[in-house]
């Protein structure tokens, strides 16, 4: 029986792998649930599931959440604020860890998963964007087991020979990574409609249903930037054996094309429950709850490079990819405070791609050799960001 903790257990990666877990009570039981504020959802999941602790980041909810679970007649231990979280991911009874929380705040725990040598499995690619050669050497350092839950990483990675060895694509035969992308709720937008786009408009994906944060990077691209510098440091590569590729249909998930002209694709109908469930049973396989893809109802399946003018932040974030870890932690930062001000209706949507570049422009790329140094230009470049929200809303 493995014992498993989820980082970021309310959102909507989170439900999904307690829905693949609730399918599988003789193989996975519940260590530990996290959420930041919404303690109800995560109370209301504690009785399901009976976890040993919960953890609520924000301690201004931790006497809500305490009184709640009372309430409910839970035995849970109940902690709060941001080191818990890393306490909960690194218990020694802990085997595996979702890593599911949303932006930088999914670092430290994530990162105390790797340095105790758990099973992590990764949704939180923003700790890969902000730290990923000092995240990828924790891993080798302390043999933590890293599987990609992101779709597009996790079907690069079935679409690997077994035996890759990281970053070594010559050995494998492999002359580039094709990774898909659907371009989001405004690939057919009108360019000059697009600055009077909502956030609600954003977050309709067309095809996955996710937090808002990834929706609304999903509209700009910049999702796909991110998984672009995630995928560089997942599996070793140089930027430039990375393309991406639109497919709307989003039923390729990603591919891997080899030097003898064969392409290898991970297929399937869009639902996240795949790949957690491929992470969690790897190397086995186990049901997800996911339909099966019926190729007799697919109208459509079709292909296109995507439009930088269309999509500016996925340029911005390839160049960030190429300047190193000290721009795509910047990067990161900017956006989540783009996109927060986006939501929260401050600027308009193509304004996110103004604080991001122009963030970038203001702060002087450094090395990052500490995981401390990191931690400080993410809060340097907030502060930036959010001086440029004000100046532009
Ligand atoms: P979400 O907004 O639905 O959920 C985020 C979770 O993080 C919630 O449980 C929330 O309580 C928690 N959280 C937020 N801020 C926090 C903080 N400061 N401290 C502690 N916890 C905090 O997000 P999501 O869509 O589930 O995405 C989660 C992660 O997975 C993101 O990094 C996203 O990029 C990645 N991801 C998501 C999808 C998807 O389909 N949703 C696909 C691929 C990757
Ligand atoms: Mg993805």
């Amino acid at each position: 029986m493995q014992q498993v903790c989820i980082l970021g257990a309310t959102g909507s990666i989170g439900e999904s792998t307690l829905d693949v877990i609730s399918r599988h009570p003789d193989l996975y039981s519940v260590f530990a649930l996290t959420t930041n504020t919404r303690v109800e959802k995560l109370v209301a999941q504690a009785k399901i599931c009976r976890p040993k602790f919960l953890v609520v980041a924000d301690p201004e909810k931790y006497l809500q959440a305490k009184q709640l679970a009372s309430d409910a007649g839970l035995d849970a231990e109940i902690l709060s604020g941001p080191k818990a979280l890393a306490e909960v991911a690194a218990h020694t009874q802990t085997d595996i860890v979702m890593a599911a929380i949303v932006g930088a705040a999914g670092l430290q725990p994530t990162l105390a998963a790797v340095k105790s040598s758990k099973r992590v499995l990764l949704a939180n690619k923003e700790s890969l964007v902000m730290s990923g050669e000092l995240f990828m050497q924790a891993v080798r350092d302390h043999n933590a087991i890293l599987l990609p839950v992101d779709s597009e990483h996790n079907a690069i990675f079935q679409s690997l020979p077994l035996d890759y060895q990281y970053g070594d694509l010559d050995s494998a035969g492999i002359s580039k990574i094709l990774l898909t992308g659907s371009g989001g709720p405004f690939l057919r937008t009108p360019m000059d409609e697009l600055n009077l786009v909502t956030p609600e408009q954003a977050c309709a994906h067309p095809n996955w249903d996710m937090g808002r944060k990834i929706s609304v990077d999903s509209a700009t691209m910049m999702n796909k930037g991110l998984e672009y510098i995630e995928a560089r440091w997942l599996f070793g590569l140089q930027c430039d054996d990375i393309q991406v590729v639109l497919h709307p249909q989003s039923v390729i998930h990603s591919m891997v094309q080899y030097r003898d002209g064969s392409v290898i694709a991970q297929m399937g109908n869009p639902d996240m429950r795949t790949p957690i469930a491929h992470c969690l049973a790897f190397p086995n396989r186990i049901e997800a709850g996911v339909s099966p893809l019926d190729f007799s109802s697919l109208a459509d399946f079709t292909f296109a490079q995507p439009d930088f003018a269309r999509y500016p932040n996925l340029r911005v974030a390839i160049q960030a990819c190429k300047e190193g870890q000290s721009a795509t932690t910047c990067l990161n930062a900017a956006n989540e405070i783009a996109v927060e001000a986006f939501l929260n209706s401050q600027i308009e949507y193509t304004d996110i791609v103004r604080v991001n570049e122009q963030t970038l422009a203001q702060i002087e790329s450094r090395p990052l050799n500490e995981i401390e140094h990191v931690l400080a230009l993410d809060v340097e470049a907030r502060v930036i960001a959010k001086n440029i929200v004000n100046r532009i809303s």
